[in-house]
């Protein structure tokens, strides 16, 4: 009969779900998204699993919830619970530790989906928002066209104070008198001063010209500073040289196809020799990396076991 067929087939989807979370789960540990050419495991269910951005956020926020309490796998497998009702509860308990400074503890977590077990996602919803409004709210960004997005957050008072002081210190720019103008000038002001390619990084000097003419050729003095003494210290100049050569991207390169990671999402110098097997500070054997490029590097370099120690990774 075909409706039975149609309940054997759901029941099978159920567990092939499951068990795609259980490889998700393996592939995060081993940062095997980052063998490949992803910066995250978000970009590998997007780009190689072909999912949504909803369908890879819900995946892997249940994942995460579920590594914490996995007895809500059988109650996922019954139907207890849903996927989108775990990843809200990731989500929510996300923003708690983000907008609060919450941490829930493992118990915590149980107390809180059991009020929610069973239930609808509205009501769902409900419960987040009476254990904590703040941060039940979502924050949300929409593409209008090519050039607007909107963007709809909550501030705390708190901030709310902050904003209103720098529109007042801008006082002189009108432009910084509407919410969006100070989003612009404050983002103007913090690439000016946090961005290594910005003009602040690089006074008056002229080692930009010495790379734009050799990008991997180090000034002399800069070689001879890094070679005398074994320091971790790059000075801002030769940060800026190497975050030019490489053009503000991680330099990771997928060894089968060649393609490059693609991430300029915080991008750390990292040492192609490691610092503690004798590696320099110098251009040459600095370079840039996502996070995951990072430790995948330090996984090879030291092993799975001791950087999960170290890191919890
Ligand atoms: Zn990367």
């Amino acid at each position: 009969m075909i409706y039975q067929d149609t309940k054997r087939l759901e029941q099978e989807e159920k567990r092939i779900g499951i068990e795609v979370i259980h490889h998700l789960r393996e592939v995060d540990a081993r940062k095997l998204f980052a063998s490949l050419k992803y910066s995250s495991l978000f970009l590998y269910c997007t780009e190689e699993l072909s999912y949504s951005e909803g369908g890879a956020q819900r995946r892997i926020s249940t994942m995460r919830l579920l590594r914490d309490v996995p007895e809500y796998e059988s109650k996922l497998k019954e139907g207890a619970v849903s996927v989108s009702t775990l990843s809200r509860v990731q989500s929510f308990l996300v923003q708690e530790k983000r907008r609060r400074k919450k941490t829930y503890s493992r118990d915590e977590k149980l107390e809180l989906l059991g009020k929610i077990e069973g239930t609808s996602s509205k009501q769902t919803e409900r419960v987040l928002a009476i254990v904590s409004p703040q941060s039940a709210r979502i924050e949300k960004t929409r593409v209008l066209n090519e050039e607007e997005t909107e963007i709809r957050f909550t501030v705390n008072r708190e901030v709310m104070r902050k904003l209103e002081r720098l529109k007042n210190l801008l006082g002189h720019k009108s432009k910084a008198q509407s919410y969006a103008g100070l989003v612009e000038e404050l983002a103007d002001l913090a690439l000016k001063r946090l961005d290594p390619l910005g003009e602040s990084s690089l006074k008056k000097s002229d080692l930009a010209k010495n790379a734009e003419n050799s990008p991997s050729l180090p000034p002399m003095e800069m070689g001879k500073a890094s070679s005398e003494k074994h320091t971790r210290y790059v000075p801002a100049q030769m940060k800026h040289l190497v975050w030019k050569r490489d053009q503000g991207r991680c330099t990771f390169v997928e060894p089968k196809t060649g393609r490059r990671c693609e991430s300029r999402h915080a991008l750390q110098l990292e040492h192609v020799r490691p610092f503690a097997m004798g590696g320099a500070s110098s251009i040459e054997n600095l370079t840039l990396h996502c996070v995951a490029h990072n430790q995948l590097a330090a996984i090879q370099a030291y092993g799975l076991e001791k950087m999960q120690q170290a890191f919890g990774v």
